[in-house]
Order: structure tokens, then C-alpha cells, then sequence
């Protein structure tokens, strides 16, 4: 080889090494940003709160995780998990809402959706891995589990009744309570597995959907739902969802009594009383399938009783040229400041005991933030309503007392859960053990 070749060859040599140098210092470079990055987002997320999951969330095999990164980028509720040493690690753990995208992509599996060490959670009862409390016969389904969405609710619905069909349900009566998505499927397999039935609702038939604002488009994860078939559309409105329960109810002469309020369960030698504030009713089963909602919060201050206080919004747009508060700074309350302060001539002020907007979707994270600095909404932090008024509000920040034109009062001040009726009936709460019921 002469020496004009091998020149050629280390200076070819010494290119390509000084290239693959270039772009690793570039990915390494990236990769120190990213977890720089992440690590900022944990403790700001620690220190607001926002860290520690509520319910179902990711839970993770960091032997196996190879720190790909997939998992978080497809979960749409955004920086709930991020990567930190390669690894992959929990940011907001409050945004997550279990829909489980994270499992599903992960290349490797090293991740399942649960609700992790619940020992010392006095919110989560205790039950089977076919969803039956302490107390024989009594069954737990739905978002008051523990597990929200509407495709567990469906799959807890069927997969109870399944239950109960193969163990004997031939002089079986199942009363359900609740007739939100988790009772409404129950009902509707106990008439498809010809199982007696009743389905009470304090309210009207549809549960958390009715509270939905209008039009609101749900994802629904593909589901079966007995005599309909599956829900694959991906998307619902709520009035869609809400057509298609009533039509099943009447189709299916669904045994549904309401409004109907559960006040206590009493044990009996062959099954339970279930005592509502209209009647008893006696039966072999029950299954509870209230909810988490409960009745909404007040706020005990003159004045609530008044008409222009409510506790939802359902439509925002029969809403202009008004002076709004909402009260509040969840996500409920967050959608309907943002959706009042799209109609005509509103001026939406949003008063929130806490100092900033905690635990709450990314999506309107980003939609109130913007709001806010563009004056679109004005939010009043560390404030309680002390007074409302005909045409005013009275709140107090601090020693200040703040006084505001005002035509109607929003309160999402969350709900009082059903908690203590459950630790009456005689419930167990806190020792989980895995459903083993399949909802992906
Ligand atoms: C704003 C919002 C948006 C959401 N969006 C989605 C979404 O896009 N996709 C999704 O999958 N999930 C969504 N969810 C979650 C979903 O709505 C719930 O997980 C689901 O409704 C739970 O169903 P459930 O049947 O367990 O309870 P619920 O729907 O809460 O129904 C409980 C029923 O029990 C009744 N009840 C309660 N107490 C009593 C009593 N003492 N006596 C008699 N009846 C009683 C209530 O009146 C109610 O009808 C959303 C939730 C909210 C709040």
C-alpha cells in the first residue's frame, strides 16, 4: 500500500470515528437533557402533589424495562411517566386515568396497570379476585373498586354475573345498585343469562355519563356490552351513550326502579334486605355499582340555596353576558370555566381554596394557562366564598375580603363518596386482592 492510499485510509478512518463520535455526544447529550428534564418535572410534581397516583396506574418490572421511551409518548394524558437513568420512572402520577396505552406498547412487558400497595387506603375495598367483599354474596363493581373507566365498569358487569350464573343462580335474585355503565351491564347479562333481577337508582339510569358536559365525546376502548355487541367506534357522545341505555332499558325491560336511594343492607339467613328510601327488597345477591361520585360537596355559606347555584354544568352555551364563578379547581371545574369562557360576553372568575391548580389533566393544564394569561379567565387562588349574594359574591383571600358581580355560581368542590354507608353495611376496606378480572 502506498502512502497516498493509507493517508486516504486513516483520514477516511478518522472521518467516520469523528462522526459516530459527533452523533453519540449528540444522543448522549439529548438523553442527559431529557432526564435533566424528567427529574425537574418529578420534584415540581412532588412538591404541588401532583406525583402520587390516585388509582389504577402504571406499575413497573425496571429489570426488564430497556428504556425505550414508548410508553411515555403514547399515553394520552401526558408526562405521566418519563425517563430517568435509562429507566423508565412515575412524573404525574395523578393524571393517570388507567387507560393503559403504556402496557399495551411496551415492547417488552414491563409494565402492568393496578393500584399498587392500597394496605393503607381506606377508600378501596377489600375484596376477591371475583370482586365479592368480605361479606358472602355482596359484590363491589365499577369505578367504586377502585378502577374507573367504562370499560372495566362493562367488564366488571359481566364478569360478576358470570360468576354468580356458575355457582348456581337458578332461584338467584340480583339486586344492583347503581345504573351507571358497571349496573346497566349487569342488569343487561343477568337477562341474557335469565338470572332475576332489579337495578335501583337514586337518580336517572346513565350514573357519571349524565353529568357529562354536553356533547362531551367519551373514549370508550373496545368492549363488549351482553345483547349489543362491542363498542369499537373508539369515541361516544354522551347523548349517544345515553340513547343507547334507555333504548337497551326498554328493549331489554330492564327491571329498573328510580329514583331509588340505597340507605342500608341488612344480612338475612338466605341473602340480604336491601333498603331504599322507598321500599325493601329481598334477595340473594347484591351488587353494589355506585360509583365514587357520591352527593356533590357544599359549600355551607349563605346563599347556596339559592337558584342560581348548581353543582354541574351540562350545557355551556346557554350561558352569555353573564358574571360566573366557579368554584373549584379540578378537572370538572377547570372544562367548565374554559367551555363558559368560550360564549359570548362571559367573564368567568374561578376561586380555588389551593394555591394552584392541582391534579389535573394536561390538557387543561395547558387550556386554563393560556386562558389565564390571556385574560380570558381570572383565577383567584387561596380564596373561599364566604357570602353569595342575588347580584354579587363575597370571597375572602388571606385577610382580603374580594366582592364580585355575579348571575350564577358553579361548585365543584368534589363529592362526599359513599364510603361510610359501605363501612355501615359492614364492608372491609384496604387488602386488595388482584382482580382476576380481564380488562384489556
Ligand atoms: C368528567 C368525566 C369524564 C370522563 N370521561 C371518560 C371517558 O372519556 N372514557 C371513560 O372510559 N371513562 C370516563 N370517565 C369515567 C367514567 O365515567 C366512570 O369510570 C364510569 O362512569 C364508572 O361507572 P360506574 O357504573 O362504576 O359508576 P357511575 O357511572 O358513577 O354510576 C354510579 C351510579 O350509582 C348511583 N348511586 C350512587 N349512590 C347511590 C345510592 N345510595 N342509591 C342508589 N343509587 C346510587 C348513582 O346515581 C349513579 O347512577 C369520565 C368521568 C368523568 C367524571
Amino acid at each position: 500500500m502506498d502512502i497516498l492510499a493509507l493517508n486516504e485510509t486513516l483520514v477516511t478512518y478518522l472521518f467516520g470515528t469523528s462522526i459516530i463520535a459527533i452523533v453519540l455526544g449528540v444522543y448522549f447529550f439529548m438523553k442527559f437533557r431529557q432526564a435533566r428534564r424528567t427529574i425537574s418535572l418529578i420534584s415540581e410534581a412532588d412538591k404541588t402533589g401532583k406525583r402520587n397516583p390516585l388509582l389504577l396506574h402504571p406499575q413497573f418490572d425496571l429489570a426488564a424495562c430497556i428504556g425505550c421511551g414508548v410508553c411515555t409518548k403514547v399515553c394520552p394524558e401526558g408526562d405521566v411517566l418519563g425517563l430517568v437513568n435509562g429507566k423508565v420512572a412515575i412524573v404525574h402520577g395523578a393524571r393517570c386515568i388507567g387507560i393503559g396505552e403504556c402496557a399495551r406498547e411496551c415492547p417488552v412487558g414491563a409494565i402492568i396497570i393496578g393500584l399498587g400497595d392500597i394496605s393503607t387506603r381506606d377508600d378501596i375495598p377489600q375484596l376477591s379476585e371475583n370482586l365479592e367483599s368480605n361479606i358472602p354474596g355482596l359484590f363491589v363493581i365499577g369505578e367504586l373498586t377502585g378502577m374507573a373507566l367504562i370499560k372495566n365498569a362493562l367488564a366488571h358487569g359481566t364478569s360478576v354475573i358470570d360468576h354468580i350464573h356458575a355457582t348456581g343462580s337458578e332461584n338467584a335474585h340480583v339486586v344492583i345498585i347503581g345504573a351507571g355503565p358497571a349496573g346497566m351491564t349487569a342488569a343487561l347479562r343477568c337477562i341474557e343469562k335469565k338470572i332475576d333481577h332489579t337495578l335501583v337508582d337514586q337518580g336517572a339510569p346513565g350514573g357519571t355519563i349524565l353529568h357529562y358536559p354536553k356533547r362531551k365525546l367519551t373514549l370508550v376502548q373496545p368492549v363488549k356490552l351482553p345483547l349489543y355487541g362491542t363498542l369499537n367506534k373508539g369515541e361516544y357522545t354522551k347523548e349517544k351513550l345515553l340513547e343507547m341505555w334507555l333504548h337497551l332499558i326498554t328493549k331489554y325491560k330492564i327491571n329498573l326502579k328510580e329514583p331509588y336511594r340505597l340507605t342500608a343492607i341488612d344480612k338475612t339467613e338466605t341473602g340480604f334486605i336491601v333498603k331504599t328510601d322507598k321500599s325493601d327488597i329481598p334477595c340473594t345477591h347484591v351488587l353494589l355499582a355506585l360509583g365514587r361520585r357520591g352527593t356533590p360537596r357544599k359549600l355551607n355559606v349563605p346563599g347556596e340555596m339559592m337558584e342560581k347555584v348548581a353543582y354541574k354544568l351540562i350545557d355551556a352555551s346557554t350561558y352569555n353576558d353573564n358574571n360566573l364563578l366557579i368554584v373549584g379547581g379540578g378537572d370538572s371545574a377547570i372544562e367548565a370555566a374554559v367551555g363558559l369562557a368560550a360564549q359570548h360576553g362571559n367573564k368567568v372568575t374561578i376561586s380555588y381554596r389551593k394555591e394552584n391548580f392541582f391534579r389535573i389533566k394536561k390538557r387543561n393544564e395547558d387550556q386554563i394557562n393560556d386562558m389565564i394569561k390571556r385574560k380570558k379567565i381570572d383565577a383567584i387562588f387561596s380564596s373561599q366564598v364566604t357570602e353569595i349574594h342575588e347580584d354579587k359574591v363575597i370571597l375572602k383571600k388571606g385577610e382580603d375580603v374580594i366582592e364580585l358581580p355575579n348571575d350564577y355560581v358553579f361548585v365543584f368542590a368534589g363529592g362526599i363518596p359513599p364510603f361510610s354507608l359501605l363501612h355501615e353495611i359492614g364492608i372491609r376496606f384496604g387488602e386488595v386482592v388482584e382482580s382476576k378480572v380481564d380488562v384489556n
